[in-house]
């Protein structure tokens, strides 16, 4: 019998970290963790890790790391700060890495996985869209397999396998539209973070489901979409699908259309980024379509969701572009999480920020954090004024 395959979850305390443990205590011959890497969250690292029993923990924040001392189950190391999970996502007994970080904080220790030539299943669409040159360069030096957890990515991965990737002409991501879809565009104003938060079809933490709700997470996930199968600004598109069945669909040369449908729960993207084949029971519900009363398509109203509308000047544009969007989206997504803006003036935000950067191509790391730092000084300028 193989031994099981080895995990390091980078983000084990989130959304996507649980999920991912829920689908590894599933299936124990399958897979088992070296480490578990959680920020703030003691209590419920201290809960996971007791069923998890892997070999290690680390907490990234140094106070929840001293709370965690002295309580794991013995055999479990402890340590501490982002330089340790950097070298828990490149250890020796690592085979797969989950980057399940939430922003560009994920990306040294996403970056380290791929350095270390690990597979990497990568929900942290943020690691992407900041660095996708560098990290897909790296992916092709160190020989690391970089598969996607995000779902609609995960639905296009599965569209594309086994087929010719000249004759792709669209590749399209669905959308659900989040909870503000139907909204009088006056009262958005005024919406509340639980209202942003409360996505109709997906339980995710609170920066993505507020990036759905300002569509956002769609102007990320075309990005990354851009360099995880090198796709052209005009092959990629996103569509309005409310019921969030359809994750995604690609388009080849003789008008045939591949869909991929699942129940919306991300542990079917995140079994898939396991083990691709043979296929494994991920615990989602069936899907059952005689039930699913229907399954609708619309195009996407720009003037409702202008972060679809701002993301193309930087789909098409250089690797500067998407530095400033995703590190003012960042700013302005916590601004409004902490009561400073208001809803609206997360996306108008992230625009005065792309209007004052540059296009420009980037060569290294350095440049990039450089541009991200730019952009993150800039959006708190936006905000304060
Ligand atoms: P979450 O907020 O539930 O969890 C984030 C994790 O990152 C936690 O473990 C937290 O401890 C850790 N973390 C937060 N800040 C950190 C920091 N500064 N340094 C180190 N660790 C830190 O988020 P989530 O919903 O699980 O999303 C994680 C990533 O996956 C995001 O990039 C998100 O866009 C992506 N994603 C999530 C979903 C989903 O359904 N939740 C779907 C697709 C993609
Ligand atoms: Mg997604």
């Amino acid at each position: 019998m193989n031994k099981p395959m080895k995990l390091t979850i980078l983000g084990a305390t989130g959304s996507i970290g649980t999920s991912t443990i829920d689908v590894m205590l599933r299936h124990p011959e399958s897979f088992a963790a070296y480490a578990l890497v959680g920020h703030k969250n003691v209590d419920l690292m201290l809960e996971l890790a007791s069923k998890v029993l892997p070999e290690l923990v680390v907490m990234t924040d140094e106070s929840a790391y001293a709370l965690l001392e002295g309580e794991l189950p013995k055999n479990i190391r402890l340590e501490c700060g982002m330089a340790a999970a950097e070298a828990a996502a490149a250890h020796d007994d690592v085979d797969m890495v989950m980057a399940a970080m939430v922003g560009a904080a994920g990306l040294p220790a996403t970056l380290a996985a791929v350095r270390a030539g690990k597979r990497v299943g990568l929900a942290n669409k943020e690691c992407l869209v900041t660095a996708g040159r560098l990290f897909m360069q790296a992916a092709k030096k160190y020989g690391a397999e970089v598969v996607p957890v995000d779902s609609e990515h995960a639905a296009v991965h599965q569209a594309l396998a086994g087929h010719d990737r000249d004759s792709v002409t669209r590749i399209i991501l669905t959308a659900s539209g989040g909870p503000f879809r139907n909204r009088d565009p006056e009262s958005l104003e005024s919406v509340t973070v639980e209202e942003a938060v409360a996505h109709p079809n997906w339980s995710m933490g609170a920066k993505i489901s507020i990036d759905s709700a300002t569509m956002m997470n769609k102007a990320l996930e075309l990005i990354e979409a851009k360099w995880l199968f090198d796709a052209k600004a005009e092959q990629l598109s996103a569509i309005i699908h409310p019921q969030s069945i359809v994750h995604a669909m690609v388009e080849y040369r003789d008008g045939s259309v591949l869909a991929q449908l699942a129940m919306p729960d991300m542990r079917s993207p995140i079994v898939y980024a396991m083990q691709a084949e043979p296929r494994l029971e991920s615990g989602i519900p069936w899907l059952e379509l005689a039930q699913t009363q229907l399954l609708e398509f619309q195009a996407v109203d720009e003037a409702r969701f202008p972060a679809m509308k701002l993301v193309k000047p930087v789909l098409a544009g250089e690797d500067s572009l998407a530095i400033a969007l995703n590190a003012a989206n960042e700013v302005a997504n916590q601004a409004f999480q902490d009561g400073k803006i208001g809803f609206m003036a997360i996306v108008s935000t992230v625009e005065q920020v792309l209007a004052k950067t540059n296009n420009q191509a980037v060569q290294s790391l350095d440049e990039v954090w450089q541009l991200d730092a730019d952009a993150r000084r800039l959006a708190n300028e936006v905000i304060k004024a």
